[in-house]
Parts: structure tokens; C-alpha cells; sequence
């Protein structure tokens, strides 16, 4: 057993009216009260970031954003910046989601430069790797993860991790109803780990290392009880308030 904290997060990705969402948070709220150990987090979209602070301040529960620009402010038409979320109470913010990295054109050169930008600001990035499926059919899952994280690494510093989070989220199960096995998920959390504890033990211990990929309260206990998975990033599960503190409940 280790000493780590589990984190839920979910990520609501691009849904809700303010309607929907007023009643998912209090769901939420209400259920709250009866999760003891895991720290429960959401992610609305930016433009529901008020609402979730307004709704969830005072709870034990900590909000946060889906992505950030890199700048803190200027002529970045669109684009929201870290401390533009903080100014908003977020703690927590998303980084390098696979939809973001296939859709938006995330490199792992960017993925990095806002993990940075995020914890100048003084957020704590979640940040996300994971493989493909072709490329876990080739064998290139660690690769794939490795390549990933050394580039957050190599321009943040190890030490840096301290004060993250990292989630992988195999994208082939991703919204897909397919999750990984518990023991393909902890195989590649062990990886991680040793990849950092090679750099630094100390940090790599204290590492949370959630898994994402349709993780439901029918599974989440089996996956969170493997000993490197800290864990949940949640996406169409964290849209149902009862099913996603099921999760946090599987997380205690
Ligand atoms: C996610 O988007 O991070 C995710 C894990 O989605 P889902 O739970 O829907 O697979």
C-alpha cells in the first residue's frame, strides 16, 4: 500500500448548458460528503469554469480546466491562459488529452511548453500520455509513452513532476467502451514510475498516476486497486453524477 492520495478528475469535455451542468454539480455536492480519501476533481469546459467554482467552492472537491495557451496574456485570440484559470480557483488543468494532441495538433513539444506554462502559473497540470492502437499492436507502448513524457521532462525537469499528476489513457479506449485489462493498465503505470524513479526515486514514489479510458464505476475498483494506479481521469462517466461518485467512492 502506498501513501498516495487518489485522484478522480473528470473530464466533461466540450458538453453541458449551464442547466445540465448546474444539476450534475449538484448531484455531485450532494454525494460528496461520503467520499472520504480520494480527491475529487472536475473539469468543465472553460466557459463553465464560474459555474463549477461557484457551485463547488467550500466542498471538498477541486475544479480545473480541459487545456490552456502557453502565454499568460496578449493578442492570442481564443485562447484562455493559466492564470486567467486561476484567477477562477482552478487547481488543476488538463494536459496533452489525446483529443487534443490528434485533433488540435498537440506535439509533444507544446504538450510540454504548457505543462510548463501551467505550473507558472501555479496549476497543477494532469498530464496525459498514451499509445494508439496500431502502435500498442507494434509494440511501441512504452515508446510511446517514454517519448511523451521525457519531453516534459527533459524541459521541465524531473522535479517538476513533484507537483503533477499524470494519466494514461490507452487512446484505443478512449470513449471507446473498451478498457484496458487491469494488468495492461498496471504493466504501463509500473512503467512510468520506474522511467521517473530512474531520474528520482523520491518523486516517483509520490507520483499519482491515474488511469483514463472508460473507466466506470462497473470497473474502477478492479483497475485502482492495481498497486500503481492512483486513480481515475474520467470522460463520459463523469457526466452522470451517481456513476462518477460511484468511481470516487471505488477510489476510497
Ligand atoms: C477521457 O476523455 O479522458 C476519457 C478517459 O474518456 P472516457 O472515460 O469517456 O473513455
Amino acid at each position: 500500500m502506498s501513501n498516495r492520495q487518489p485522484i478522480v478528475a473528470g473530464n466533461w469535455k466540450m458538453n453541458g448548458s449551464q442547466a445540465e451542468s448546474a444539476k450534475l454539480l449538484a448531484g455531485l455536492k450532494q454525494g460528496l460528503a461520503a467520499v472520504s480519501k480520494a480527491q475529487v476533481v472536475v473539469c468543465p469546459p472553460f466557459i463553465l469554469v464560474p459555474l463549477a467554482a461557484r457551485e463547488l467552492a467550500g466542498t471538498k472537491a477541486a475544479w480545473g480546466a480541459q487545456n490552456l495557451d502557453t502565454h499568460k496574456s496578449g493578442a492570442y485570440t481564443g485562447e484562455v491562459s493559466g492564470p486567467m484559470l486561476k484567477d477562477f480557483g482552478c487547481s488543476y488543468v488538463i494536459i496533452g488529452h489525446s483529443e487534443r494532441r490528434a485533433l488540435y495538433g498537440e506535439s509533444d513539444q507544446l504538450v510540454a511548453d504548457k505543462f510548463k506554462a501551467a505550473q507558472d502559473a501555479g496549476l497543477i497540470p494532469i498530464l496525459c500520455v498514451g499509445e494508439l492502437l496500431a502502435e500498442r499492436e507494434a509494440n511501441q507502448t512504452e515508446s510511446v509513452v517514454a517519448r511523451q513524457l521525457d519531453a516534459v521532462v527533459n524541459l521541465a525537469g524531473v522535479a517538476a513532476l513533484a507537483n503533477s499528476v499524470i494519466a494514461y489513457e490507452p487512446v484505443w479506449a478512449i470513449g471507446t467502451g473498451k478498457t484496458a485489462t487491469p494488468q495492461q493498465a498496471q504493466d504501463v503505470h509500473k512503467f512510468i514510475r520506474a522511467r521517473v524513479a530512474a531520474k528520482d526515486a523520491k518523486v516517483a514514489e509520490g507520483l499519482r498516476i491515474l488511469y483514463g479510458g472508460s473507466m466506470k464505476a462497473a470497473n474502477a475498483k478492479e483497475l485502482i486497486a492495481q498497486p500503481d494506479i492512483d486513480g481515475g481521469l474520467i470522460g463520459g462517466a463523469s457526466l452522470v453524477a451517481d456513476e462518477f461518485l460511484a468511481i470516487c467512492q471505488a477510489a476510497n
